[in-house]
């Protein structure tokens, strides 16, 4: 994998909003404070104590240590959080663009001296119970980081992960795979014409058919032209083939080594037992060299610079003749010292978010551009950081107004400052952001200490947030103009500036394909017929490699009997606040009130069906009640932890033709702000400001652009997304809210010249919204605070669902749940029941700008609650691990490739694939070979633990018993659902493969989005869109 690290801000908000499933013990012996009694000095299998602080805003204690030996740097943050994290990052600093610090990334994964099978990383996916495990190669670093909340599978990960790092195998024919090479393009067929493939080489032209990260690219490169910033660390497609294996090898002695290493460890495991199997595996194995990979300072420009690129046309872009991008980009200081970074993080975020801002104001609003240019504001993961600003979507002739708007609004800033309740809202949000408990709270701390401390930053100092926060209090106290004085500094008398346009080429896919088969020709010419006959040898070992049976059994592995067998129980009380349903559910929330409520819009008219998106997406940002729309974003960050409202499709958990459709409201506040969020709410859909077209037009673009822009990285949810639209009724209803069919609605009305229709119809959507009959909310808080969030709930309920009239559903099929099953005359749910629904063949193709295809097939199959339902959820899982991921991705030269079960759906993708139709062919022999049983226990216990690592990852404070407010899966269903997948054998999966996903079993769809292809165009049996 490959990333570019965002903003200090953006990072800090990693923190807190990824928020998806945790468990939160409370431990009576507190991890931190164990901690806390480490002495500097003390000296601990190898390594030295260098100090110790307690970080009571992040509830936890941190200890730097420093290996004796060889000089590894060590952190570790001990939190009462059994997510234990572990990370291991070196500075990689490439001088070339072969991408020979991301090709490093795969192949040490590859294999290792103590694990020498192939592919020990993925093989681990499946005997651990791993809640997170990657590798990322960023500009200057690379990281290893894992996370379990499980002792001997942590124990298990870190012998895997240091003897993948410091021990690797790098084979050459792992060099092969991963990175690039020649071969046939069949490689069975010494006549076939030979190509280029390798999984990086893949990822790459992928990653580069992406417009923004073109641009991001040519960015970095371009401003830090004099060292390591200025070449592609993940690897110019094109530079990628001069890479040798030698090189790689030479760069991994110089560069994976214990004095070029920074450790991180997070959890309430002990910290002792890591130091031991750390020093006791790897590091004692050393000794210290000087490792010289130190990134020297950017030399400063004496005058700006202006550059232009080019990229290829987007096919989806909301206007083609508006294609354009322009941004300004100022260098900044260095990141190690923290507080100037803080500083210039909040001033950015003063600068840039929300329509409070001068810059929002000055570049978004005049629609210039569809919204921000995709890099904007603070970028602190190069040495020395730097500030972006400017647009995408814009037309050629606006470049020059363009500038000029950016240094005026630099003037007026440095003369006007920023209001004091700007800067407070802004405050608010990073204690808001302190308080939230995420399930990745480790991994967050990992990627926001990451680059600082790459470059000898103190990672502690980063931790001490609210030190900051008081300083930069001091400081605007001492001097009102600090803020000014800033971007006097850095904005407007830094010469240090590149100005970077980027344009469309009606031929920029053409010549890059020509650049490559250049650069093909070029290294087969220079081939004799030996090397031929070598290339079609080794093409067919590794095809061999690949399709032989593997065996894992070095690896360590849990058991399934290390499995929790029970799930633990969420208690929620379920009652109704206002005469509507409402679920209250206590929890560790640090003083935070999440308040959720779920509307259910069984009677909307089916015309309005493809506007609901679009009305989440505006519902909390046009203003309301007396408050302009920008008053209403200031009192949101004054007041509240964030507000949005998002469509949501509900499958049934009993039956494929049923589903709940509507929309989430979604919030979070301080305890003490509960009134005021409960009056915004209140606002928002008692008097709405629907009529300001200028707001919708802005808001408009900003969503298309934004969609528009998601396909090359999420194309294989779009393709799975129409593959199931004529399944099942809610298929259908996800296509028209998040597929395809979305993306092409929000462009036309991007296009449109006269918004005035749309804006009828938002009104129209609200009045089915907020009936008492169809609504339901959920509270998640702390036990001392819930009585009277209770008594608010009430009284806000009351208020906003008062005078409504009750409306009869459009669809007379309507069907009652009870929302606690075992109290039949309580609160319901309505769902939708389609009985006559009748799911058929469809095969769609949507030719799209980019080198490589996403694949989808998706089989009708059973409902969460059918017996069957568990043995596809493990055959999916086994099937990926154990025959997809070797044909799509090892074979295929895809970046990723599987199957998966959901919504009553067996779907099988591809991600980033240079093929289509062998893929289809795949997915294929995948059924044939489950059919087949030609698999063993072993595998079908990994594919268990690999389904449970998923089914238990944490869920965090706020979001439990969500699953249940939602889809209503109770507790006891979840038990019997986890008790049938403890059952599933070889004979369940034998039978379910043939039942369901045998030819002519059931109804299956396919999708690909992808570029120009003529199997396709020939045969009629597909739709080309
Ligand atoms: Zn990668």
């Amino acid at each position: 994998m490959f990333r570019q690290t965002k903003a200090v801000l953006q990072k800090l908000r990693y923190l807190s909003f990824n928020g998806q499933q945790h468990t939160w013990k409370q431990k009576s012996t507190s991890a931190r404070k164990r901690a806390v009694q480490y002495q500097p000095g003390q000296k601990i299998h190898g390594f030295t104590v260098k100090e110790v602080v307690a970080v009571p805003d992040l509830f936890l204690t941190a200890v730097k240590l420093t290996h004796d030996k060889t000089g590894a740097q060590y952190l570790h943050a001990a939190r009462d959080d059994s997510n234990n994290l572990f990370s291991v990052q070196f500075r990689t600093t490439p001088m070339d663009s072969t991408g020979v610090p991301h090709i490093l990334e795969h192949t040490v994964l590859c294999g290792s001296e103590k694990y020498p099978c192939r592919d020990p990383f993925f093989k681990m996916l499946n005997r651990s119970l791993s809640t997170f495990m990657n590798a990322f190669t960023a500009s200057d670093y690379t990281m290893y980081p894992f996370s379990t909340q499980n002792g001997k599978d942590f124990q298990n990960l870190l012998s895997v992960y240091l003897d993948a790092v410091f021990f690797p195998c790098l084979r050459e024919q792992d060099f092969w795979q991963e990175g690039w090479r020649l071969e046939n393009e069949d490689p069975t067929d010494p006549n076939s014409p030979l190509v280029f493939k390798g999984v990086v080489f893949n990822e790459m032209k992928g990653a580069f058919s992406d417009n923004e990260r073109v641009y991001a690219q040519h960015l970095q490169n371009k401003l830090y032209p004099d060292h390591t910033y200025s070449v592609v660390s993940g690897g110019e497609p094109l530079a990628i083939p001069d890479l040798t294996w030698e090189q790689l090898r030479q760069f991994h002695a110089t560069h994976y080594h214990p004095s070029n290493a920074r450790f991180f460890t997070y959890g309430d495991l002990p910290l002792e037992q890591h130091l031991k199997q750390i020093e006791e595996e790897a590091l004692s194995k050393f000794e210290r060299i000087n490792p010289n990979t130190e990134v020297p300072s950017q030399p400063h420009w004496s005058s700006p610079r202006e550059d232009h690129v080019t990229c290829s046309p987007d096919a989806l872009a909301p206007d083609p003749a508006r294609q354009n991008t322009l941004c300004v980009s100022y260098l900044l200081g260095d990141i190690t010292d923290t507080f100037e970074g803080f500083t210039l993080s909040l001033l950015s975020s003063l600068m840039i978010s929300g329509p409070n801002s001068a810059f929002y104001k000055a570049l978004i609003e005049p629609k210039i551009g569809s919204d921000f240019s995709s890099v904007v504001g603070y970028d602190g993961s190069t040495k020395e950081a730097s500030f972006s600003i400017g647009l995408q979507g814009m037309a050629e002739e606006d470049t020059e107004k363009v500038k000029q708007i950016i240094s005026q609004t630099i003037n007026h800033i440095i003369e006007d400052g920023f209001e004091e309740e700007q800067i407070e809202a802004l405050l608010h949000k990073i204690e808001i952001q302190m308080k939230h408990q995420s399930t990745n709270f480790g991994l967050s701390l990992a990627s926001y200490i990451a680059s600082s401390w790459n470059h000898d930053g103190d990672p502690v100092e980063l931790l001490r947030i609210s030190d900051s926060v008081a300083k930069f209090r001091q400081a605007l106290k001492e001097n009102p103009r600090f803020l000014q004085d800033k971007v006097k500094h850095y904005f407007k008398e830094n010469t240090h500036r590149l100005t970077l346009s980027m344009s469309p080429d009606e031929a920029y896919l053409e010549k890059q394909a020509k650049a490559e088969e250049e650069k093909l020709q070029k290294k087969i010419q220079a081939l004799s017929d030996r090397d031929r006959k070598e290339i079609y040898e080794k093409g067919l070992e590794l095809l061999a490699a690949q399709s032989k049976t593997q065996d894992a059994s070095c690896l360590p592995a849990l058991k399934i009997s290390d499995i929790e067998p029970t799930i633990p129980i969420t208690p929620v009380q379920i009652s109704t606040a206002g005469g509507v349903p409402a679920q209250y559910c206590e929890q560790p929330t640090n003083g935070l009130v999440y308040f959720r409520a779920m509307c259910s819009l069984n009677t909307l008219p089916e015309d309005l069906v493809l506007y609901v998106p679009l009305f989440c997406s505006v519902i909390t940002k046009m203003g309301c009640g007396a408050l302009d729309y920008r008053q209403q974003a200031q009192q949101m960050d004054l007041r509240t932890g964030g507000m949005s409202v998002s469509p949501q499709v509900i499958p049934d958990s009993t039956h494929l033709d049923m589903y709940e459709q509507g929309v989430l409201l979604s919030s979070s506040c301080l305890e003490r702000n509960l009134p005021h969020m409960f009056q915004l709410w209140s606002d928002i859909f008692n008097s709405p400001h629907f009529e300001e077209v200028e707001r919708l037009r802005v808001l408009v673009m900003m969503s298309a652009q934004e969609l528009a822009n998601g396909i090359s990285y999420s194309g294989h949810m779009y393709a799975m997304t129409r593959a199931g639209r004529y399944l099942t009724p809610a298929g259908h209803l996800q296509e028209s809210f998040g597929g395809m069919e979305q993306v092409k609605f929000m462009k036309r009305i991007a296009e449109m010249s006269d918004l005035s229709q749309v804006i009828r119809t938002l009104p129209r959507i609200k009045r089915h919204l907020l009936n008492s009959d169809n609504m339901r909310c959920a509270i998640n808080a702390t036990p001392q605070k819930m009585s009277d969030t209770a008594a608010q709930l009430e009284s806000f309920m009351k208020q906003i669902t008062g005078n409504r009239k009750e409306r009869k559903p459009v669809r007379v099929n309507i069907v009652e749940r009870p929302i606690d099953p075992l109290d039949d005359s309580g609160p319901s749910r309505k769902l939708v029941s389609e009985l006559n629904f009748q799911p058929c063949q469809m095969k769609t193709f949507f030719q799209l700008p980019f080198p490589v295809n996403f694949v989808s097939e998706s089989i009708r199959t059973v409902p969460f609650s059918h017996e069957d339902y568990a043995s596809l959820c493990i055959l999916a899982r086994m099937m990926t691990a154990k025959f997809l991921h070797g044909e799509i991705r090892e074979k295929g030269g895809a970046y990723g490739g599987g199957a998966r079960m959901g919504g009553g759906l067996f779907s099988f993708y591809s991600y980033r694939d240079p093929n289509s139709m062998q893929t289809l062919s795949a997915f294929r022999k995948g059924i044939d070979w489950a059919k087949s049983g030609q698999f063993t226990q072993q595998d079908i216990d990994e594919a268990k633990l690999s389904v449970f690592s998923a089914v238990d990852s944490p869920v965090a404070p706020a979001d439990k018993g969500m699953g249940r407010f939602l889809s209503g899966v109770t507790d006891e269903m979840k038990q019997s659902h986890r008790e049938r997948l403890f059952a599933v054998s070889h004979k369940n999966l034998v039978e379910v493969a043939e039942r369901y996903l045998s030819v002519g079993q059931k109804t299956c769809g396919v999708a690909i989005l992808g570029p120009e292809n003529e199997t396709i165009a020939k045969d009629p049996s597909w739709i080309v869109k």
